[in-house]
């Protein structure tokens, strides 16, 4: 499959979507990175079955889709997380574990 370089799907509003309906699902969370890690790594489960499902036994494409921006949105949060640390650090307004 050729790496279509975001030419037909838009990330931003798609993980931005996919944000809101986790927001709206489950509210603003708070987990340690370890929690976060198995979330998404959970839902890398889910896009590996997809994919298995439409690749041997003519699953949806539209679920590969979803699947795959859960896992996107879940690692931009972890990101964003790791990111914030940064700055608290370097504003001096924390020390985190290295
Ligand atoms: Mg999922």
């Amino acid at each position: 499959m050729l790496d279509l370089c975001f030419a037909v799907l838009d990330p931003g509003k798609e993980v931005q979507a996919e944000n809101r309906r986790q927001l709206d699902k489950w509210g603003v969370q708070n987990h340690s990175c370890f929690e976060w890690l198995a979330y998404t790594t959970e839902e890398l489960g889910e896009l590996s079955n997809a994919i298995s499902e439409y690749y041997y036994r003519k699953g949806d494409r539209e679920s590969v889709v979803k699947e795959a921006i859960q896992v996107a949105t879940l690692a931009l949060k972890i990101a964003e997380m790791y990111r914030h640390i940064q700055f608290l650090e370097t504003e001096g307004l924390c020390q985190t574990k290295k």
